[in-house]
């Protein structure tokens, strides 16, 4: 289907990101030959809240945010996704996100289907009080649709695991239950796996890792630019530093800071933490995002939002390893160019997919009230990615697809063949 007749059906969560997961989507099914009484189903959310959620500020006044949970399919297992807080979270963004989450799933080879949440709001701009009473009211909100055996939250974009705790609070106030299983990325303490707060970086770094081994990059001196200096692009930035990387610049909302001899990541991230301007830390160049992403450097790492690189700027990327430790930072033009240029592709579902595998693993040991060590967390992690990277790169040689595309067709495959052998229901 022409994205125009999407539109026109789905008015509702059409959106430039949506409508890019479809283009990212149909190419990966017209290589998979998918049967077309599958296509529809497939690529359709199962379902969509949205909800009203009026939050009583500090100042005494009343303000009604706007959220979402979509649940886009459980074929393979219960909906897994995070929750953003942003001001452009919309319908469209969030069943976008959560339509990558299921080829995520899928591509690991974990038992979880694909959801994602969002609320409307800068969350910078609220006190602490008023996040709490928002999260509180949002998560009696998507109550009806969240459970540990329905669909299980988790961090993204402006949450973290305080938000994460709040959530299993108001769940277990209304259920009565001492449910943990209900969210991941919560605090160790609140039932929350040893290695989630650092595991989607670690994971970018493992298929970094393996990227390099396949260009012949060593790691050790390598220079590195990140893009986004939050959970994900401060944690993949420290672990590169720590085996041996050179960390020449990184950046936030605001802007970044370049250093040609390195920066110091522990530093700058405290200094970071006040929501100062990354600009003026001392021993380092202001930099802007778009010169971020133009440097000349072995590996970038877009770790902020969507559509950061595209037709525009694609062009001037010069890395040797691309590495999307961001949800969709890439447009279907620019992917198109940046595989031209020759620079290794580590796309999305595959780079980020250590928050989910270690999401996964706190969902396991919820259930079962029975903790493990974090070097047993690591190392299965690690098996499961390098897996997914090894079959990734087997088909994208045996097909010449691009890594995108190989690996979105090994998540679409799997989540297909849950749904022929499940059936049609009724
Ligand atoms: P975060 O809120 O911790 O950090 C986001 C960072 O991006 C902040 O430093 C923010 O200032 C910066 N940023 C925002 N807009 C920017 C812009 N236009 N230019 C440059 N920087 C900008 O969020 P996070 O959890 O690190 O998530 C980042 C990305 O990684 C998102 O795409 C998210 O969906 C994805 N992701 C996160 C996880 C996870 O476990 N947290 C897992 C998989 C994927």
């Amino acid at each position: 289907m022409r994205a125009t007749d999407e539109k026109r059906q789905n008015p509702e969560y059409f959106s430039p990101v949506y409508e890019m997961a479809l283009k990212q989507f149909n190419r990966a099914a017209e290589k998979l030959e998918l049967d077309p009484n599958l296509i529809e189903r497939i690529k359709t959310p199962d379902r969509c809240l949205v909800v009203s959620l009026p939050v009583l500020m500090d100042d005494g006044k009343v303000r009604t945010f706007h959220g979402y949970r979509v649940q886009h399919n459980d074929a393979l297992g219960p909906g897994k996704g995070g929750i953003r807080y942003h001001p452009n979270v919309n319908l469209g963004e969030v069943a976008a996100l959560a339509m990558w989450m299921t080829w995520k799933g899928g591509l690991m080879g974990i038992p979880l289907g694909g959801a994602k949440g969002g609320v409307a709001c800068d969350p910078k701009k609220l006190s602490e009080h008023e996040l709490e009473r928002l999260t509180r009211r949002y998560t009696h909100a998507i109550s009806p649709l969240i459970g540990p055996e329905i669909d299980v939250p988790a961090p993204d974009v402006g949450t973290n695991a305080q938000t994460m705790a709040w959530i299993m609070d108001t769940y277990c106030m209304q259920t009565g239950f001492h449910t943990t299983g209900v969210v991941t990325g919560k605090p160790p303490i609140m039932g929350g796996s040893l290695g989630r707060e650092e595991a989607t970086g670690m994971g970018v770094v493992f298929t970094i890792q393996e990227a390099a081994k396949k260009i012949n990059l060593s790691i050790e001196g390598a220079t590195v630019a990140v893009q986004g200096f939050g959970n994900v692009g401060y944690q993949s930035a420290r672990i590169l530093q720590q085996k041996g990387a050179k960390v020449v610049a990184v950046s936030n909302s605001m802007g970044g800071v370049y250093n040609k001899n390195g920066l110091r990541v522990q530093a700058l991230r405290k200094y970071a933490e006040g929501n100062r301007d990354l600009a003026n830390f001392p021993g380092a160049e202001k930099i802007t995002n778009q010169e971020l992403l133009a440097l000349e450097c072995d590996i970038l790492i877009p770790a902020a939002l969507e559509n950061q690189v595209t037709r525009e700027n694609a062009d001037k990327v010069k890395c040797k390893i691309y590495a999307e430790g961001a949800n969709g930072p890439t447009t279907p033009d620019a992917d198109e160019i940046l595989t031209n240029k020759g620079i290794f592709m580590i796309p999305d579902i595959l780079c980020n997919s250590g928050g989910v595998v270690v999401s996964y693993f706190e969902w396991v040991q919820d259930l079962q009230n029975f903790f493990w060590e974090v070097d047993e967390i690591n190392r299965r992690m690690e098996n499961i990615i390098k897996r997914a990277f090894l079959d990734t790169c087997d088909l994208e040689i045996q097909r010449k697809v691009g890594m995108r595309t190989a690996a979105l067709m090994l998540g679409v495959k799997r989540v297909a063949e849950g749904m022929r052998v499940r059936g049609l229901y009724p």
